[in-house]
């Protein structure tokens, strides 16, 4: 018999049940048994003391790049896993733009397979078009049939309109949304960061918020046109806050996305670079940080203060990752040549908490926001998860609300190092990541565990 798990005295968070107090929990059989005050537990049981800790369902990100196959020298399935758990991540759904890119039923099921014994719970994001090429549409139905929960051609704009209404009728038989990178191709030319005064003073062609303001508004337009869902990734820009708050007041069908580095930093993070340091500013003397390069790009203080008001009010539904790896040398180069992308599933939650500690958004939105929130637009995966109920599965991440450290990328278990967050002071750190009742990360002092 497998032992349980009773974690004792933490402050128990659980949006969905409208929980925050100090609370045990009990864990058997990768179930959530019991929770409650004062459970008295003695029998085949290890208990951990966690008082002064928060304890969260397991975290979830719609949205990450495993890389696998084709890129495994950025990230493979299980580097990428890794750094799931270590960032508090139970669940985790990977963007097709592999290579193959993951466009069948085949491809689906190699994902899953990859995936088993992992320490994390990894979906399937299927391509919406062959290739990702924007032509022709895959077969949807045969990969929901497989396990796909979603479907994008990530990176690329699904741009032909006709295509995206077809898109969105099948998919919406099939009740998963089609996630769409929102970019209008012809608005701008090899474009590298946010269109403003950096790029100008850089040098550098722009890519302006109008391109994905106006992909928005189209993708509003046909979820409204089909009745389709569409879900919006990383929207980067005050603009589409607006678009999609008068969206779903007139009650249309889409939902939005927002990563932890657009509501966290701004296009100044391209010029300053946050930490020069050591080989990368050996390498590359120019004064602009390519770790801050990332699409869309990092816009204005205006729409990094538009981006969490939404989160806020619920205009974006979740945040999301976007953790996008690559390696040193994808980086290390000339602007024009990096790699759009930044690796943070590490890093995710001290960056949200920052917007906790400074009081401009709530513990609990910002738990609501990688919990249930993502929970509910899974709902093809047939995954009790999001919430620490009973029965549901024994997901859960325990954190140290005020830890202080210091990021270095040499520390990350991503195969991933670019982070503009390097040398970064945070606050507030993964403790403990259980998966299915197994602890799967720990960094928790011994002495508060007895078996
Ligand atoms: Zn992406």
């Amino acid at each position: 018999m497998t032992k349980r798990l009773l974690i004792k005295g933490a402050r128990v968070l659980c949006p969905a049940n409208r929980i925050d107090s100090t609370m045990d929990i009990l864990l058997e059989s990768e179930k959530i048994k019991d929770i409650g005050l004062n459970l008295n537990v003695t029998e085949n049981v290890m208990t951990i003391d966690a008082s002064g800790l928060m304890l969260a369902p397991g975290f979830i990100d719609l949205h990450c790049h495993l890389r696998e196959p084709g890129f495994e020298h950025k990230e493979t399935v299980k580097s990428g896993s890794a750094a799931a758990i270590k960032g508090g991540f139970t669940t985790i759904c990977a963007m097709p733009n592999t290579d193959p890119v993951t466009d069948d039923a085949t491809s689906i099921q190699f994902l899953i397979d990859k995936a088993k014994g992992q320490p994390v719970r990894v979906l399937p994001i299927g391509s919406a078009t062959k290739n990702s090429e924007g032509k022709e549409l895959t077969e949807m139905a045969e990969m929901v049939e497989v396990g796909a929960v979603a479907f994008s051609d990530d990176g690329h704009p699904i741009a032909n309109d006709m295509l995206m209404r077809h898109a969105l009728e099948y998919s919406s038989a099939l009740g998963v949304p089609i996630i769409d990178h929102c970019e209008v191709p012809s608005l701008f030319t090899n474009g590298q960061i946010n269109e403003g005064w950096i790029a100008s003073r850089l040098g550098l062609q722009g890519i302006p918020s109008a391109a994905e303001e106006q992909m928005v508004d189209r993708n509003i337009g046909l979820a409204k046109l089909t009745g389709g869902w569409v879900h919006l990734a990383h929207v980067s820009t005050k603009g589409s806050v607006e678009s999609i708050r008068n969206a779903k007041e007139l009650g249309i069908n889409i939902t939005a996305e927002v990563t932890p580095h657009h509501l966290t930093l701004t296009e100044d993070a391209i010029l300053h670079g946050i930490n020069q340091e050591g080989a990368y500013k050996a390498l590359n003397e120019n004064a602009y940080n390519t770790m801050a390069k990332v699409n869309p790009p990092l816009r204005t203080q205006a729409d990094v203060e538009a981006l969490i008001e939404g989160l806020s009010d619920g205009t974006i539904d979740i945040i999301a990752t976007d953790h996008a790896p690559h390696a040193s040398i994808e980086k290390l180069c000339p602007m024009q040549e990096a790699a759009f992308g930044i690796s943070n599933l590490e890093t995710t939650l001290a960056s949200a908490l920052s917007l906790v500690h400074n009081k401009k958004l709530s513990l609990n939105r910002m738990i609501e926001s990688v919990t249930s929130s993502p929970a509910a637009l899974l709902k093809a995966s047939n995954n009790k998860i999001g919430q620490l109920t009973k029965g549901f599965s024994a997901d859960l991440t325990l954190f140290d609300l005020d830890a202080d450290w210091i990021v270095d990328v040499d520390q990350f278990v991503s195969k991933g190092k670019n982070s503009p967050l390097n040398g970064e002071k945070m606050k507030g750190k993964v403790v403990l990541t259980v998966y299915k009742g197994q602890i799967v990360y720990s960094n928790i002092s011994k002495d508060l565990v007895s078996k």
